[in-house]
């Protein structure tokens, strides 16, 4: 008999009641250590005071409206976006999925607009991922995720990572845009390199392409930068946003320059959640931290600390792990041993890590992680390592 949860996920047995900065306590009573952050949701942690003050301020003030009418919380936090980044304007989702439609819709009326009404070819990566909906589904092109699911939305074609010719050869004068993760997160923690994401965008320039990042998964300070590709001194001219801008809310948001947004007139979209008062009021608190230099240069501080430590984790294991990537407190282990396997055992040291693609296990820990909770981490890393090896001999 079907479950009455729709059993579209093989979920791990536990259940999570409480959670308390970097730790969620299981109904059992056991505590444990999160480098998942709810997939780099949490970017806060787990019941940050100052979001749960936020969000139980305005649940008792008010709940929703709809965009029939202005929303402060809304327009304080698009001022706030707007302010430190390069964009002009940002529409409010739910999810990065509905970033995703709207992206990919803006860029299609920008031609649309300009007279250019064939130029609709979004260009998307292999091992990319944006999201489970119809533009979700057809811009990452993966068979297992489109698989059965066709028509898909037409108009999309994939290109291998870092294959700079095949890249100038599919821009055409159909193309209206470039979708691409500046890191891959579902891929496997896979960074564009900085010179890449350089040559995009003069790409883009030369073509008048639009250049749309999804930055979903590493943006809101994942990187130590408030988005991933400040590290590369270019801005796009849309961007995709979810996960932690809300720090746990369901919230999203894309972002776009002026020129690039013209053809989002009223009318044109909307979205009956999409900026509530209640997600805007956390968003505007999750900013306030996270857009505080002093809050990235901590980031930083400890992503290069933590990182050094997992090198050392890697020489020490060289049989379960190959190498160690990423961007700042977006950080990939790539294993020998199989990574369900490394989950596991992490979980068995009440440690949560999530897989990713390439054989790769994440760990995306609240942005908030303490140097101890970091050095709590590696251990239990150590720990989870030595006992696959004594599987392996036994
Ligand atoms: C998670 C994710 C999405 C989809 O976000 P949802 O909120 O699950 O719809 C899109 N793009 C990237 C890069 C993601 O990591």
């Amino acid at each position: 008999m079907i479950p009455s949860v729709l059993p579209t996920y093989n979920r791990a047995p536990f259940t999570f009641v409480k959670g308390e900065g970097t730790w969620l306590i299981e109904a059992d009573g056991r505590r444990f250590l999160d480098m998942t952050a709810g997939i780099a949701v949490n970017a806060l942690g787990h019941a940050h005071p100052a979001l749960v003050a936020a969000l139980t301020a305005q649940a008792q003030a008010l709940w929703h409206t709809s965009n029939l009418y202005r929303i402060p919380q809304q327009e304080a936090l698009a001022d706030a976006l707007v302010d430190a980044t390069f964009a002009d304007t940002v529409f409010f989702t739910n999810s990065g999925t509905e970033s995703c439609e709207l992206a990919v819709k803006m860029a299609r009326k920008y031609w649309f607009d300009k007279g250019h009404p064939d130029r609709t070819g979004i260009i998307a990566f292999e091992g990319s991922f944006h999201g489970r909906s119809a533009a979700g589904i057809a811009a990452a092109g993966s068979e297992k995720m489109t698989k059965g699911f066709a028509p898909l939305l037409p108009g999309f074609t994939h290109l291998p990572w870092g294959d700079h010719d095949a890249l100038r050869a599919a821009v055409t004068g159909s193309t209206a845009a470039i979708l691409v993760e500046p890191v891959q997160g579902e891929g496997g923690i896979r960074p564009l390199p900085d010179a890449c994401l350089k040559g995009l965008r003069a790409l883009c320039d030369e073509t008048g392409t639009l250049l749309i990042l999804d930055e979903v998964q590493c943006g809101m300070g994942r990187t130590g930068r408030l988005f991933a590709h400040e590290w590369a001194g270019i801005a796009p001219d849309i961007m995709m946003v979810a996960k932690g801008i809300g720090g746990g809310f369901p919230l999203g948001a894309v972002l776009a320059t002026e020129d690039a947004a013209s053809g989002m007139t009223a009318g044109t979209h909307g979205s009956t959640y999409g900026g509530n008062p209640l997600g805007c009021a956390v968003g505007l608190e999750v900013m306030r931290h996270i857009a505080d230099p002093a809050f990235l240069a901590e980031v930083n501080r400890k992503a290069a600390a933590f990182r050094q430590s997992l090198e050392g984790l890697v020489a020490e294991h060289p049989d379960v792990f190959d190498h160690v990537r990423g961007s700042g407190l977006m950080l990939g282990l790539k294993c020998k041993a199989p990574a369900a396997s490394v989950v596991a055992g992490a979980q068995a040291c009440q440690l949560l890590t999530v897989p990713a693609a390439d054989n790769v296990v994440r760990l995306l820990p609240p942005l908030t992680i303490t140097d101890d909770e970091l050095a709590e981490a590696a251990a239990r890393l150590h720990a989870a390592a030595a006992a696959l090896h004594v599987h392996e001999t036994a």
